[in-house]
């Protein structure tokens, strides 16, 4: 938070009007803090030679799922779940006030600052009194529990930044979660638990695991361990990490809910119903049990449930008596305590008790909760949502960016780009991207996305105007420019480009390089001129829209063609316009036509770098690249969904959690597939039609390393009453041996190896849907000699079912619901018909070893970037003539000036607080994706953010609201038995179990003593220098600036302004600053 950061300090560095906003918050909280007993030196007690029993009060509040986010808040729609989040926080807060015992925990900011708004001043202070005794604790605290597996970690860094922000700014320091608590998302990536460790949260809780991995975790006491979140972080993403013994419910019985059945105690002495002896000693019996799986004499009881405390009192009243009763008995020798407890205080206990832990290297997907229910349909299902969730991510980027380089600011932009903000952190909820919300909730996310984008829209059309129009230059004013986004360009459509005879277009780059972007634009004609900023025309090439979109029966577009144009060098974080006319002369190339093709000959398209062979059905067949031929043809492919009645697991549906073939069925899509093709001189491609409700375009730009799949496949016919899954196959001659890659969040890639777990011997019933794999952008397999690299534009479920074979299902549809909560069967439909999907893979094929200059990896590193984050576009009718308009408007425009190292990705830049941006660079390289690059990069911040009058940074945590060189993390100590197998994939089982209660427990020296635990000094310093010697000539650039007071930091200035601001990046390494600008 930023009080922590020392109100001094903001006085030196920030204007009056600043030094009053932030003392605003300052002050507030550093009176609070003063007073604060909250976090870890406001937990009960625990008594050392007892077992411990944590009763931890929570709910679970998703945002969106058989309700939408506002039904949910408000309490609406009753009859479909009884949940009102209004409630449950206002009966919560009556709850711990009357009572200083009681412990609560609140996970989702979305809900929990639309409730804080409309509180009186008075409440509001009651709240934050609760927080700062850490009587009302915030765990986890993103806007929502973001899912893992459909994710992309951009949007999961943004999510968390702005809930801890909220937080922060409301609470302070007493406001800041120090726990993740994943507990109901499906399956756990590892990106996830670097993400966490490197915004400093001390653990992380889950509750859902592979059936047999918690079996074998909890028979071997491993179900709490160190993870190991990144092959090329070192300790700094290491989080511990606890699966909990009952997914996040209370024990059977003793849900005191008013949504339960079970019973209350009930304690009247002479009451014929007494049960407090029989409840106690069932509650006894199960704690007795679940200790003995777990290493301490602390364990975890999760007290609540799915919008579980809407009546609190009715459960706090039972679990003080549980607590009272239960402790009684320690005067007739018991050994048990029950406390009031939160996830921190549990995870201190853990760290207090001074043993040793087991360690993991790989992820926690698939996840099945039983033999024939893997939840892998979910990586795909509601594809469309997905997408468009992408696309947030990529406008919001541009949202923020151009606030920030606003010239003037105007009131409303803050609240717009804050819309967005929170629109796409719910979009990040487990049952929202994933697609297993209802149908109503799906449309309602949408709807929330669209006008999101909107308001954001309001933003980047003032600032590309301001940016534009130089008012010298034009007399009298121009009206301003429209910059429309065109949503439906998925299908080629457009008004702006189809209605008029001449327009501009305006290519906003988000990336910190310049690119260079084949460009297509829906026009109804193909004579065109298109003119760039410097008045030069260019060459143009003109594509017709595949028949399968012309034919869409909802298109309503009378573009027949696509003007495609190479724009090159787009300005880093900035823009370029097109000046696109309707010409009267005919181009060179004619009206576009397919090339003449014999029935009987193959057909070739591509450049100098790869090419594709098509064979006389119509099929890849042969792919060319770096001088190697090889077999490798794709296709489409349908799964038959299970269906049953779920009753029993043998009778599982497929269904939005649940993907299930029937027997492993898989059906070709055809056995001929019909095809025109299109060569000029831009781009070649191949119009594919496989069946009446499956097509694809394949091309390749000219100047392209890679080939594009542009798959279009719906409606999913269903009249034979079967759901379908649909797959794209590519199949190739490349030795694989069981081993392929997929990415965790779109960040490092991980090792799978079919039928096989890395950490147990895993046993698969359902040999498709268990070897299916989270794909969030990329799947990739190689050999010695070649390797196959797909990526996608959203996420899919992916696998590689035999050697030299990668598969990723694109669309699903299914007529049965899998039981697990959403009681919808996902068939997915609009305008009267089964839901079409449209998008694209872009693949990859080359030598894996040995290739010239720069490795294919390094290369798809690149194209992932440009893939998720490629220009956005504006359109804007113009009625000045070309002469004019290039010499009237400013058509090019820069935002950074000098670029980043060819590999580093500048992640963030957006307006934070007041004169503040918050900026986070990226390696985008694994340390093994190009052992010939430099391992360390360089830069000057400054030189970067030139545009930008900086006047100091600061470092911060991964979320930016906690100084990085003060923030301290705990520290836990590996098994030493398990710390020679950390590297992946080595993992041999532990030796020796540790028994609970055991006085030989092995108790390896903590590093800090309780004393220095309680005066709240926790853990070691999170980053440690530590370089190997090739890289000590970096190391004077890592010194992290000590200060703790305004005139320290005076003092530990580098004496070079320069080197202050000179940044290094490690492969994989997210730095993330507080930039403070000039008044
Ligand atoms: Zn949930």
């Amino acid at each position: 938070m930023l009080h922590k950061f020392g109100g001094c300090l903001a006085i030196i560095y920030l204007s009056s009007f600043i030094v009053h906003h932030v003392e605003t918050r300052n002050i507030r909280s550093e009176k609070s803090d003063a007073a604060a007993q909250c976090g870890y030196t406001s937990c009960h007690p625990t008594k050392p030679n007892m077992l411990n029993v944590h009763i931890v009060a929570h709910t679970h509040d998703d945002v969106g799922w058989l309700k939408t986010v506002d039904q949910y808040y408000y309490g609406s729609e009753t009859l479909i779940q009884k949940a009102g989040v209004q409630y449950i926080i206002d009966s919560v807060v009556e709850s711990l006030l009357k009572d200083p015992n009681r412990r609560f925990i609140y996970v989702e900011s979305a809900f929990f600052f639309k409730w804080w708004k409309e509180q009186t001043k008075e409440q509001q202070d009651n709240v934050k009194m609760l927080v700062n005794e850490g009587r009302l604790e915030f765990i986890g605290g993103a806007w929502s529990m973001n899912d893992e597996a459909t994710t992309h970690y951009q949007s999961v860094i943004d999510q968390f930044a702005w809930g801890l922000r909220q937080l922060n700014d409301t609470f302070g320091q007493c406001g800041r979660p120090r726990i993740g608590w994943q507990i109901d998302p499906f399956g756990h990536s590892r990106e996830m638990a670097s993400i966490f460790a490197q915004m400093g949260f001390d653990g992380m809780f889950f509750g859902r695991l592979d059936y047999q991995d918690k079996d074998e975790r909890l028979m071997t006491q491993k179900a709490e361990m160190i993870w190991h979140g990144s092959a090329n972080l070192d300790e700094k993403a290491d989080l511990f990490t606890g699966a909990l013994y009952n997914n996040y419910q209370a024990p059977a019985g003793f849900c005191f809910d008013i949504l339960c059945a079970d019973q209350p105690i009930i304690d009247g002495k002479h009451s014929p119903d007494n049960n407090v002896k029989e409840r106690v000693d069932t509650f006894l019996d199960y704690v007795k049990a679940q200790s003995n799986y777990y290493r301490t004499n602390n364990i975890i009881i999760t007290m609540g449930g799915d919008f579980t405390y809407q009546a609190a009192q009715v459960y706090y009243k039972n679990l003080d008596k549980l607590i009272r009763y239960a402790n009684e008995r320690q005067a007739n020798g018991s050994n048990i305590n029950l406390l009031y407890s939160t996830p921190s205080c549990y995870l201190k206990s853990l760290h207090d008790a001074g043993i040793s832990w087991p360690t993991k290297s790989d992820d926690f997907f698939p996840y099945a909760s039983d033999p024939h229910s893997y939840w892998t349909g979910y990586f795909t299902s509601r594809p469309t949502l997905k997408r468009f969730e992408r696309d947030g991510n990529h406008f919001l980027q541009a949202c923020k960016q151009l606030s920030a380089l606003a010239p003037k600011r105007s009131a409303e932009f803050d609240p717009h780009l804050n819309f967005m903000r929170e629109t796409m952190g719910i979009m990040q909820h487990h049952d929202a991207v994933t697609g297993t919300e209802k149908q109503k909730v799906a449309l309602d996310y949408a709807k929330r996305m669209s006008v999101a984008l909107r308001a954001c829209s309001t933003n980047i059309r003032s600032v590309l105007n301001q940016l534009s129009i130089s008012s010298d230059r034009v007399s009298p004013q121009p009206t301003k420019f429209e910059f429309k986004t065109c949503t439906l360009l998925n299908i080629s459509s457009c008004a702006t480009s189809e209605l008029n005879d001449r327009f501009a277009l305006t290519l906003y780059n988000p990336l910190a390089h310049s690119t260079n972007e084949y460009v297509r634009v829906p026009v109804t004609d193909y004579k065109y001129v298109v003119i760039d900023p410097t008045g030069k025309s260019l060459s143009t090439q003109v594509v017709p829209v595949p028949k399968a979109v012309t034919n869409l029966q909802h298109r309503n577009s009378s573009a027949q063609y696509e003007l495609i144009f190479l724009a090159s060098n787009l300005p880093a974080v900035g823009y370029k316009t097109y000046y696109i006319e309707k010409s009267d002369s005919i181009p060179v190339s004619g009206k576009p036509s397919p090339s003449p093709r014999k029935k009987s000959s193959y057909t070739v398209i591509g450049n100098k770098n790869i090419k594709l062979t098509f064979d006389t059905n119509g099929f890849l067949v042969y792919v060319t690249a770096d001088g190697m031929t090889r077999p490798i043809s794709q296709e489409f492919l349908y799964y038959i969904a299970a269906t049953g009645n779920n009753e029993e697991f043998l009778n599982r549906s497929s269904g939005a959690y649940i993907f299930r073939p029937d027997k492993n069925q898989i059906r070709f899509a055809t056995d001929e597939v019909s095809i025109e093709v299109y060569k000029g001189q831009l781009v070649q491609e191949v119009h594919q039609q496989f069946n009446s409700w499956i097509s694809q375009v394949v091309r390749v730009y000219k100047q392209s390393n890679h080939a594009e799949f542009e798959w279009l496949v719906g409606p999913i016919p269903i009249k034979d009453n079967i759901g379908k899954e649909v797959i794209s196959r590519f199949t190739s001659d490349i030795k694989s041996d069981s081993i392929f890659y997929t990415d965790s969040n779109g960040r490092e890639m991980l090792k799978r190896r079919r039928n096989h777990r890395e950490t147990w011997n895993v046993k698969i019933h359902e040999s498709v849907a268990g070897n299916y794999y989270p794909v969030t952008t990329k799947i990739a397999l190689e050999d010695d000699t070649a390797r196959m690299a797909i990526l996608t534009d959203r996420a899919q479920g992916g696998s590689s079912l035999e050697d030299g074979v990668l598969e990723l299902m694109v669309h699903r549809r299914l007529l049965h619901d899998d039981a697990f909560g959403v009681g919808e069967a996902l068939n997915e439909t609009e305008y009267g018909e089964g839901l079409i999907a449209r998008g694209k893979h872009h693949f990859f094929v080359g030598k894996s070893l040995q290739r010239p200059e720069v490795s294919l990896k390094a290369i798809e590193r690149l194209v992932q970037l440009e893939t998720l984050l490629p220009s956005w576009k504006f359109f804007s009718n113009v009625s000045y003539s070309s002469d004019q308009w290039l010499t009237a408007f400013t058509n090019t425009y820069n935002g950074i000036s000098a670029a980043l190292p060819k590999y580093v990705h500048l992640l963030s830049l957006e307006p934070w607080h007041e004169k503040e941006l918050l900026v986070r660079f990226e390696h985008i390289l694994e340390k093994t994706d190009d052992t010939r690059h430099p391992q360390y990069v360089q830069f000057n911040i400054k030189d970067v953010l030139s545009a930008f009058n900086i006047e100091n940074i600061r470092e911060t945590t991964l979320d930016g609201n906690a100084w990085l060189d003060e923030h301290r993390r705990m520290e836990f100590v590996p098994d030493p038995e398990d710390e020679a197998y950390n590297n992946y994939g080595t993992f041999k089982k532990s030796s020796k179990a540790v028994h609970l209660l055991s006085a030989e427990k092995p108790m390896l020296e903590t590093r800090y003593s309780k004393e220095t635990l309680e005066a709240g000094q926790l853990g070691a310093e999170s980053n440690r220098i530590k370089r190997s010697a090739d890289s000590r000539h970096f190391t004077i650039h890592r010194r992290r600036p000590q200060e703790t007071s305004s005139d320290d930091l005076k003092k530990s200035m580098p004496s070079s302004e320069r080197e202050k601001y000179l940044i290094e990046l490690s492969p994989m390494e997210i730095r993330t600053f507080i930039v403070y600008l000039e008044k």
